[in-house]
């Protein structure tokens, strides 16, 4: 029998047991199986039978791919994601049916060889990865069906989550490595529907998300991918203890071993753990102080809007408050319209009134949540240096307008094809404002900057709304993005002296590289800066254990003053907490003894604390795996600590502009 009588007689088999999908039978006549496997195994290519492809690993069973197929319900404009490659086979039935095909397989041998084998087959729509696939491929996400040919011992969190509404996962569960029962997965109104299809057998699923090296089982955890947790060691402690650099306290600190390690850095990045410890804001604003006053830094970004950012900046630069309402009124409020934020910012702007016109500090944010505040800046300075240009941008920004009360609906309208995209006018404006750099500049510099800049947030905000819809790391990595142009805008605009301190939570901050969130497709400012500027960006990372801190219990809702929980044991802070000192400095790019980067090195849980903080669920909302030296270049510990005092709290929500930027 010839090959492709072959594959007829293969097809009407597997209708004979059940497979009644066309689209999928007429894929099992079409794919070459001969062309997956080795010379020697020629013969048996149309057996519905599973058959060795070297690595310990096996081309699927005919009827197993097809059944897959079939229940995942493949659609030919479907996106599929498949976990464990192998020769390659099946992702060549599944890009038959569906328009796009994601496969990841762990061993790279045999990644390479499927890779290069799809391509001189000529499937171009099937995109090959080595890697993990338990973890998934979270630019490509969500899938409408992802397909696991490996059997793992629970469901995957991380895949569940890359489904798109109403997708399903088709994966071989079961208590040991080589036995399973076909589960089928289907999303459906944000629950998870589950279906046993029988029993099967497929090799391991080895992954951060399924089995171990040696088959053994990972700690299961909800929603986050796990490693092992090395508990505290007696000799880290110890070793720990050795090289802290105790903080007694943080106004009279001795700064100078860190001052002098950031040395040339260019960009220093001020992390913290949550958006609400004082410590950590008197902290970043003492380092800093000590940067501007002694090594000439001459711009200060945060974490925050660039419109009330350029607010503060301009008082900070001694202009009185204009009648415009007080900076930093959206939620979350706290995380600027502070003590903290504000005793730093009386100080600055004694520093600039003081200061000659080089030593000059400005204050900006680098953030994009102000859609609509940013194009009434445009506007407002379209109307004063060129008002035809002003009516052009009326016209386009009009196109996000419908959207004023949410900006996130416009990502949703977006994405049913229903409504005009505003990108293309959005990016025009940006244009035009870049385009006329030298007639605007001339006029006047500082505020061309401030409009481009805004104009720069429109374009990106536009475009972060819209894949925020999308799920995944799309928009966190648009967001960090942005931050970073921003960062780089500020650092060009200023000339070659420039240098930069950026205020932002650890997440943002820690080389995102170095944690689950970096293996998982996130980056971060940290990332991007340290491929940017090298040794010239120094992030520094702040840690706590317990104490107070100011945080909402959900988005939009009320500040509270929490208590925030001791850490758990097996993290980082856990570690710091068993030294004992109840503050301290601990330099990890160039520590005193290179063993404590050792010593620390093996990924650990390390607490994030947002705006958001649900002690109830601390593990799985608030804590994640990091290796902390390879995350940080230096790190600052503070046992407990306290909540920032808000100003709302401490005025009684009485805010009014009549003080700006904040109090009097
Ligand atoms: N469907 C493939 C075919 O048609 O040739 C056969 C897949 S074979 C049964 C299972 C594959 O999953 C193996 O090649 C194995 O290396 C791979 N695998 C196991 N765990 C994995 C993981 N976490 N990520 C990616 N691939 C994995």
């Amino acid at each position: 029998m010839d090959n492709d009588t072959a594959r007829h007689a293969l097809a009407d088999h597997l209708s004979k047991l059940g497979i009644r999908d066309p689209a999928v039978l007429r894929a099992v006549r079409d794919v070459p199986r001969d062309a997956f496997l080795p010379p020697e195994l020629q013969e048996f290519a149309y057996d519905d039978a599973p058959l060795p492809i070297g690595e310990g690993q096996t081309i699927s069973q005919p009827f197993v791919v097809a059944l897959m197929a079939q229940e995942a319900r493949l659609r030919p404009s479907g996106r599929v994601l498949e976990v464990g490659t192998g020769s390659g086979y099946a992702a060549a039935i599944f890009s038959r049916i569906a328009a796009e095909v994601y496969t990841i397989e762990r061993l790279a041998g045999l990644a390479d060889l499927a890779s290069e084998r799809l391509e001189d087959l000529g499937y171009d729509n099937v995109f090959v990865r080595h890697g993990d696939g338990t973890l998934g491929w979270p630019e490509a996400a969500p899938f409408d069906a992802i397909l696991v040919a490996a059997g793992g011992p629970d469901l995957p969190a991380t895949l569940k989550e890359q489904l798109a509404p109403g997708g399903r996962l088709i994966i071989p569960v079961g208590d040991t490595p080589r036995e399973q029962r076909l589960v089928c997965v289907q999303r459906r109104d944000g629950k998870f529907d589950r279906t046993d299809l029988g029993a099967v057998r497929f090799v391991p699923l080895v992954g951060q998300e399924g089995w171990g090296e040696r088959g053994e089982r990972r700690t299961a955890q909800p929603s986050r991918a796990v490693r092992a947790v090395t508990p505290p060691h007696g000799s880290t402690v110890s070793l720990l203890r050795d090289v802290a650099e105790p903080v007694r306290a943080i106004g009279s600190a001795d700064l100078g071993s860190l001052v002098e390690r950031i040395g040339s850095a260019r960009v220093v990045l001020l992390g913290e753990a949550t958006h609400g410890t004082s410590e950590f804001y008197r902290m970043r604003a003492r380092i800093t102080r000590e940067l501007i006053e002694h090594h000439g830094f001459n711009l200060v970004t945060i974490e925050g809007d660039w419109p009330d950012a350029a607010q503060v900046h301009r008082w900070a630069r001694g202009a009185s408050p204009n009648g415009q309402p007080a900076p930093f009124q959206r939620f979350p409020t706290w995380m600027w319209r502070n003590r903290e934020t504000n005793a730093f910012l009386s100080w600055l702007r004694e520093w600039n009134s003081h200061a000659g016109p080089e030593r000059q500090v400005g204050f900006h944010g680098l953030d994009l949540y102000s859609l609509y505040s940013s194009i009434d800046a445009v506007l407002l300075y379209l109307d004063r240096i060129d008002p035809a240009a002003a009516r052009v941008a009326r016209e386009r920004y009009g196109c996000l307008t419908p959207w004023q009360r949410d900006a996130a609906t416009y990502g949703r309208a977006a994405a049913t094809g229903q409504y005009r995209l505003c990108e293309n006018d959005v990016v025009a404006m940006l244009q035009d404002l870049l385009a006329r750099r030298l007639d605007y500049v001339e006029k006047d510099g500082d505020r061309y900057l401030d409009a481009v800049q805004n104009a720069r947030l429109i374009a990106d905000a536009e475009q972060y709304y819209r894949v925020m819809y999308r799920g995944g790391h799309h928009s966190w990595n648009l967001r960090d993005r942005h931050m970073v142009e921003t960062l780089q805008v500020l650092l060009a605009w200023h000339g070659e002296q420039a240098k930069a301190v950026v205020w932002a939570h650890n997440s943002h901050v820690g080389d995102a590289e170095a944690t689950e969130m970096g293996a998982q497709g996130q980056t971060n400012i940290g990332a991007l800066t340290r491929r940017w500027l090298g040794d010239a960006a120094f992030n520094v990372g702040f840690g706590t254990d317990r104490g107070t801190v100011a945080a909402a219990s959900d988005w939009g809702a009320p500040l509270e003053i929490k208590a925030l929980r001791p850490a758990r044991e097996g993290s980082y802070e856990a570690l710091c907490r068993e030294t004992g000192i109840p503050g301290f400095l601990l330099h990890l790019r160039e520590p005193e003894r290179e063993e404590i980067r050792e010593e620390l090195a093996d990924p650990r849980l390390e607490r994030a604390v947002g705006v958001i903080y649900r002690p109830e669920t601390e593990l799985q909302s608030h804590y994640f795996h990091a290796s902390l030296p390879l995350q940080f270049d230096a790190w600052i510990w503070f046992d407990e600590t306290v909540a920032v005092e808000p100003l709302e709290l401490a005025q009684h929500g009485t805010i009014g502009p009549a003080v700006f930027p904040f109090t009097a």
